[in-house]
């Protein structure tokens, strides 16, 4: 692994169809919310250290996290957030270098929709911005997981500001026409990358 390039984006702005595009590419994408997903599941040590923490009410019959109760608790009480996050971020942290590091093709992506948020871009060379228009993602992101319009705004009033996140990107590819707009932008960024790989 030698050049890790950060590929974000807020919610429905066209983060996966990029990183899809890239990883048709050959190009090996890790995904922070996979990862975040994965260091929960069952036996993992951060679930452990979630039920010592919480108590047996954060599990579900079956073992597995509860995670609309966990998301409902830490909703009621907002310390109970730093406390989850505490335990998960060093974990995810982990998860996502080890993942980076085992990867083989000539860059590797990191896709996180908190990318500057958690600090994630650290681990990174070099970041890419997937950008749109609120309206946007709005439009494709109530589309896509039938969440009525007040929760994305939500989300997305919880995410960075585009112009916050235009100032740390070191690439921006504004994602406000068809896929096939979006591929032409990636295309050229694709070749950069992989020239900047090989000095590397
Ligand atoms: P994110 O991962 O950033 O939340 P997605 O890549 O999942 O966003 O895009 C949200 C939805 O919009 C998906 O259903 C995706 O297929 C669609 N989409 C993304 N970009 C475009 C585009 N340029 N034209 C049409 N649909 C798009």
């Amino acid at each position: 692994m030698s050049f890790v390039l950060g590929l974000t984006g807020g919610i429905g702005s066209g983060k996966s169809a990029a990183s899809n595009w890239f990883e048709r590419q050959g190009i090996t994408v890790v995904d922070a919310d996979v990862v975040a997903r994965e260091i929960v599941e069952i036996g993992q040590p951060a679930l452990t250290a979630i039920q010592q923490h919480f108590g047996d009410w954060v599990l579900m019959n079956n073992g597995e996290l509860n995670r609309r109760a966990l998301r409902e608790h830490i909703f009621k009480e907002p310390s109970a957030r730093h406390a989850l996050e505490a335990i998960t971020h060093p974990a995810i942290r982990l998860s996502i270098i080890q993942q980076l590091a085992q990867a083989t093709s000539p860059y590797v992506i990191l896709v996180s929709p908190l990318l500057y948020e958690t600090n994630q871009h650290k681990l990174t060379q070099r970041t890419l911005l997937i950008d749109a228009t609120e309206q946007l993602q709005i439009q494709r992101a109530s589309t896509r997981d039938s969440q009525n319009i007040e929760q994305i705004q939500k989300i997305i009033q919880a995410q960075m500001p585009r112009s916050e996140k235009q100032k740390f990107a070191n690439d921006i590819v504004l994602n406000d026409g068809h896929l096939d707009h979006l591929y032409a932008q990636l295309r050229p960024l694709h070749l950069a990358y992989l020239a900047l790989a090989e000095t590397q």
